[in-house]
Parts: structure tokens; sequence; C-alpha cells
């Protein structure tokens, strides 16, 4: 079994403690061991705040660009490896690991090339100066300033590249050094690729550690002026909200947790809009089996159509072949563990208490895989009652589960869609621009994120669940309160706005060249 050793104050630590064995979902083979009770966080962050952040504030946005550029050149060679380890680890064909490891790559690239174009400079302006005196000699410039803190990365199991990387790309361009915490269950991708680039020695000392398992003092051994980027469920980010570091000492916690995302048919949706919601909505139930924060969780259409549409989402599911990664026949792939597989069993008799099963992939196809396996085949629920069932719009089953509910007319729509109480991403299908425009104003108040899907971009547009890094990736509420990606507005979590006051003169002094 491999050791997943830690890596802090800039040696590889074994591991310590009891440690947690990550193992092949499908298979159930043990892979890998973690471990960490014998790391001091104290140490490691203290390392990290002393010799990684100076480090890395002395070289300038342009300079740091060129660090993550030469990262992903660094990982793109080893790209097979990491499939290999996403089909051991998480048990997921090709085209879902590429979600997950091509998703990582691109997304650094991103910030490769943002990084390039932004100013050579230490710091940022954020806005003009605005005058603060009637001569206009006083004014105030606020400006963006690394954070002189360490940032603490804590992934969920479903991402172990992506989930790395856009944390870690935004956190290196603004000068700050990383903590990689990741899942235990699938932390061994996220070790290999973390590995590698220690190995290429791109980074300066300090600028990237990783402790795997649940270290003593994760914590606690952090300072106020430090941040915790968080992606994990709402239990766990309402745990780190009342750690005292946090609750009282005032470092700073970004949490996405978990979300009950929505698909809405326009009401006088034709066709074509009807089509993209089915194609879109297997998509989303069945890539990565469904374990996606951002998964169609709901889909909402007018009453006409509810039948319709449950037979035909039903038949495309029914066509899925659902089974071990590695037969070639196999279009969906495995949960990341046992652990999970009965958690979703288990959401599945939840909502089978309130709704109909309008598709049950379990009855039609057996699972071409070891019966023990952690393969769940998908299942769509409806329900003709969605006012009468609160559950749907607040249980997030974590797999291949969403529930089809049929609608009065667009307000009925959009209420509902509201119900899950703050959410990372809606999407809407419809032929008409006006329809399209008037739901993303009226949605966007409790969503991060609205999806406009019409005939014109059937082809191109991204997709309901994928995050983009030019899109801001957080919702509201439920979905955790906080916000990523968005292009250069990621930088923020990672720096302290600050507002300078003074003669105009030594302001100018401030601006980047
Ligand atoms: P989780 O149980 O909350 O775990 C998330 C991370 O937190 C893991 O690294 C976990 O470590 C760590 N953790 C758990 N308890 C902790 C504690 N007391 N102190 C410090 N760290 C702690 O979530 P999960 O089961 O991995 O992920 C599934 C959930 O994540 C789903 O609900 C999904 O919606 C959500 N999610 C959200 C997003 C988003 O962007 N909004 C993306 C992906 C997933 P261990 O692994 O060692 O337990």
């Amino acid at each position: 079994m491999i050791e997943l050793k830690n890596h802090s104050q800039g040696r590889w630590r074994p591991v310590s403690g009891r440690p947690a064995v990550l193992a092949d979902p499908v298979l159930g083979t043990g892979l890998a061991h973690a471990g960490a009770a014998d790391i001091d966080m104290a140490a490691c962050y203290a390392w990290a705040r002393e010799r990684g952040g100076p480090a890395l504030r002395a070289l300038r946005y342009p300079q740091r660009a060129e660090l993550l550029d030469r990262i992903a050149r660094t990982l793109q060679r080893h790209r097979d490896k990491y499939f290999e380890i996403s089909l051991q680890n998480s048990g997921t064909v090709k085209n879902d690991s590429a979600v997950d490891v091509d998703g990582a790559l691109y997304t650094l690239g991103h910030y490769a090339r943002l990084g390039a174009g932004l100013p050579d400079a230490h710091h940022l302006p954020d806005g003009a100066p605005e005058a603060l005196s009637r001569d206009g000699a006083f004014a105030s410039q606020h400006v963006l300033v690394p954070s002189r803190g360490v940032a603490l990365l804590i992934n969920a199991f479903n991402f172990p590249a992506w989930g790395l990387w856009e944390k870690a790309a935004p956190a290196l361009l603004s000068g700050v050094p990383i903590v990689v915490k990741p899942a235990t269950a699938t932390a061994w991708l996220t070790h290999e690729m973390v590995a590698d680039v220690i190995e290429a020695d791109i980074l300066p000392p300090g600028a990237l550690s990783i402790v795997c398992g649940r270290p003593e003092g994760l914590l606690d051994a952090l300072e106020p002026l430090d941040t915790v980027s968080f992606t994990g469920s709402a239990d766990t980010a309402a745990a780190l909200r009342g750690h005292p570091r946090i609750a009282r000492d005032g470092a700073r916690l970004n949490a996405e947790t978990d979300s009950v995302n929505s698909a809405i048919l326009g009401p006088d949706a034709g066709e074509a809009a009807i089509g993209l919601l089915v194609r879109e909505t297997v998509r989303e139930m069945t890539v990565k089996s469904g374990q996606k924060c951002t998964a169609i969780r709901r889909i909402l259409v007018p009453q006409a159509h509810y039948d319709a549409i449950g037979a035909r989402i039903a038949e495309k599911l029914g066509r899925i072949a659902v089974g071990d990664p590695r037969d070639p026949g196999v279009r969906m792939g495995s949960l990341v563990s046992r652990t999970q597989r009965d958690a979703v069993e288990a959401g599945i008799r939840q909502l089978a208490q309130s709704c109909d099963v309008l598709f049950d992939g379990a009855r039609r196809s057996a699972v071409q895989a070891p019966p023990d396996s952690a393969c769940v085949a998908p299942v769509l629920f409806g329900t003709r009652d969605p006012d009468g069932h609160p559950d749907v719009h607040r249980t997030e089953v974590f797999g291949p589960v969403a529930t089809l509910i049929p609608y009065r007319d667009a307000a009925h729509a959009l209420d509902l869609a509201r119900r899950g109480m703050g959410s990372l991403v809606a999407s809407v299908y419809a032929e008409d621009p006006g329809f399209l425009a008037e739901a993303a104003a009226r949605l966007a108040e409790s969503h991060g994120r609205v999806h406009l899907v019409s005939p014109e971009v059937a082809e191109s547009h991204t997709g309901h669940g994928n995050a983009m890094p030019q899109s801001s990736h957080g919702g509201p509420g439920r979905a955790g309160g906080g916000e990523e990606l968005g292009g250069a507005r990621a930088l923020r979590l990672y720096h302290r706005l600050s507002a300078i006051q003074g003669w105009t003169g030594a302001l100018a002094r401030m601006a980047p060249a």
C-alpha cells in the first residue's frame, strides 16, 4: 500500500497515528494509507508563513503566474498517471476523470494567463482614487495587498484534482503560501500532484505543504490573518464557522457547501429547449455518478410536460451502462466509497417516502460490478405535489439522483427553485430570450450562477454543472455563502483590502507602473 506522507516544514514526514485506508470503491482493495497525528500544525503553519510567504511576496504577479504555468506543464506530463489513480481510487470512467484532471489543468492555465496580464507589482489597486478634501489634495485609494497569513485548503472527496488547483492557483498567484488538506477518501490523487510539483522544485520552500488525514490542531494552530478555504458539507462548514480561531479570532473562512440545484424549462418551451433540458439532465445525473456539488437535483417543468419529460429522461437513463470503470462498455462508474454508497442509498430511501419512482436503474439493468462495489444506478424521482413535500427542496442526495417537479406558471417555478434556500446554480431552458433574461434576473439573488440554455448555444454552452474559472463559483445561504473563481475576483480571498488616505502625490507612487 502506498504511504501518503505529509509534507511539512519542507520535509516529507511519515504517516502517523492510526492510519486511514483509501480503497478502490469497486474492488474493495486497499490502495494507500494516510495519517498525520504527529504533524505539529503550529510549526507547519509557522514555516509556511515565515518562509513561503515572504518568498512568494517578493515576486510580482506575472512572476508568480510563470510559476503556475510551470506547475501546469509539470502536471500535464503526468496526466496519464492521474487518470489511472482516478480510476482506482475514485472509480471513475475516463470522461469523468477528465472533468477533474483536465478541469484542474484548464483552471491552472487560466490563472497563469490571467496573472501574466496583471500589473508587474506587489499589490493591486481597487478602483480609482477619490478626493476627500475640497482642494483635492487629500484622497483615498483602496488597495489589495497579499494576505500575510497562510491559506489552509480543505477539500471535498469528489474533486481531488480540480478542487485542489481551483483554490491553489489564485492563492499562489496572490502570493499566499498554502497548506493542503485533501478529503481522506480520495487523497491519493491530490497527494500525487503535490508530490510531483515538489519534486519539480518549482515553488519556493514553504509555499506548498500537504497534510493527509486529520491532524491534531488543524484549526487550533491558525492565526487571525490566516484564511481557510473549505469545500464540503454544510455540517462541517458549520463546525468550522464555530471554531474559536474563526468565530473569535477572525481567521477568514470561505465555505462552498451542499446545494439542491435546479434546471427549469421555460413555460412556453418548444421541442428544441425540451431536448436540451433532457440531454443536460441526463448528463448531470450521470457525470461523476452525480457527485458534483453543482449537479441538477431538481428538474422543474410545466405541468403539461411532466409525464412526457419523465419518460424521455427515463428512456435515456435506461441506456447508460453502470459498473466497473475498467469495463469499456461502462459509461457511469462508481461512487467514491462504500460509505458514500450507503449515504446515497439512505438518501434514495428518504426521497422514496415522498416521491414517485419514475426510473430506477437498479431494477432495469444489473450493475456490471462486484456485488459489494460502490456502484449505484441512477434514480429519477417525481412528485406531483412539490408544495407539499419540502424534502425534495432540501435533500441533496450526492449521487445519480434527481427529482422531476411540475410547476403551474413561471412565478411558481422560480419560487420552487428558491426553496433550495440558496444554490450554486440554476439552469434555464427556453427559446425566448425575454424569458431567459427575466428568469436570470429573478434567480440571481438566490443562485451563485445562472446558466441560460437556448438553441443558439446548444453546442457551445459549457454545461450546467461545470464551474468555469472565468465565472464565479459559490452560492448564498445553504450553498455556504462563499465565492471562488470568477477570474481575478478569486484573488480577493487571498488579499486584504485597505483604504490608503493621503496626499495624491504619495498615492500616485503606489500605483502600479
Ligand atoms: P465533508 O465530510 O464535509 O468533508 C469535507 C472536508 O472537510 C474533508 O477534507 C474532510 O476531511 C474535512 N473535515 C471534515 N470534518 C472536519 C473537521 N471537523 N475539521 C476539519 N476538517 C474536516 O464533505 P465531503 O463528504 O468530503 O463532500 C461532500 C459534500 O461536499 C457534499 O455535500 C457536496 O455538496 C459538497 N461539495 C460542495 C462543493 C462546492 O463547491 N460547493 C464542491 C464539492 C462538494 P476527511 O475527508 O478526513 O473527513
